[in-house]
């Protein structure tokens, strides 16, 4: 009886094209000052970055569809306006990082900018996703801008650098940029972890024939990239809740985790040694 009704919740569930998602996904937190001109206006745990410019504001990240309203929250409470945003951006077309992105362009009127394999996500709404299914799909959002690998962006005086870090999506994006504050300078970086979602493979992965190549290439370059504030598309992945306390004052030094950052790139490429030695061992 009680499995009948837990897949009869499930089909139902699937049939909304609802996904049951962490708590911590959706659970409001502070909204804070990460460093200089970058702040954090996500949830507990889906990573937001605001970057403030005088020519209008970056949005790094949108959350899930019910999101706005608390990243509207955060801008205001940091004294900042959501209309200000001019630039929308992801780490990665993931739903979790894009479902808002589509209510967020209607909200601000700003420009969607995409890395070229994660702008076909979000045009059709995750449908092309390698390996999430339809349960899994958001409002597609126009891309006003195909970002290439290494490009730099510029808007009010701040120059991003996209870096493709591909494997988790095709087109997943980390962000560079140079703050310079209290005399001096900090190199940030928002980085796209090289996670391995469940029940994907690494080999003979006929939706993405290329993907152990590109998580390779990506701890390479990730290992190579400078780092100072290490920042991530999830709280949990940069430390977020052992390195902020809501309320405690603003301290520039407080990510500034450069071993974190290769500890964590160094567990994600260890994670994926391991499940490519299974895979090859022939482990299902
Ligand atoms: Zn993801």
């Amino acid at each position: 009886m009680k499995r009948k009704l837990f897949w009869a919740a499930l089909a139902a569930m699937l049939a909304q094209g609802a996904v049951q998602s962490p708590e911590e996904w959706r659970r409001p937190f502070a909204a804070h000052r990460v460093i200089g001109n970058v702040y954090y206006v996500g949830t507990y745990d889906l990573a937001c970055f605001l970057i403030v410019t005088p020519q209008g504001n970056i949005l790094i990240n949108t959350g899930l569809e019910d999101s706005p309203p608390l990243i509207r929250k955060s801008i205001t409470d940091l004294g900042f306006k959501l209309e200000d945003v001019r630039w929308l951006m992801t780490t990665q077309a993931h739903y979790d990082h894009v479902a808002a992105m589509a209510e967020m362009k209607r909200l601000t009127g700003a420009r969607v900018l995409a890395s070229q394999a994660d702008a076909v996500l979000l045009e059709d709404g995750g449908k092309s996703d390698f390996h999430f299914g339809p349960e899994y799909g958001y409002a597609p959002v126009k891309v006003d801008e195909r970002i290439a690998d290494g490009q730099k962006l510029r808007l009010g005086g701040v120059e991003l650098t996209a870096y493709v870090h591909g494997g988790h999506t095709r087109g997943s994006l980390s962000y560079g940029l140079t703050v310079h504050e209290g005399g001096k300078d900090y190199r940030v970086l928002i980085a796209n972890m090289g996670s391995i979602n469940p029940g994907v493979k690494l080999l003979h992965n006929a939706r993405y024939p290329e993907i152990a190549n590109d998580y390779a290439r990506t701890f390479e370059r990730q290992k190579a990239l400078a780092c100072d504030v290490f920042l991530s598309s999830h709280a949990s992945q940069y430390g977020l809740h052992k390195k902020y306390t809501p309320g405690a004052a603003y301290d520039p030094g407080r990510f500034v985790d450069p071993a974190g950052y290769r500890a964590a790139v160094g567990s994600a490429e260890n994670a994926y040694r391991r499940q490519l030695a299974e895979e090859r061992a022939g482990k299902p």
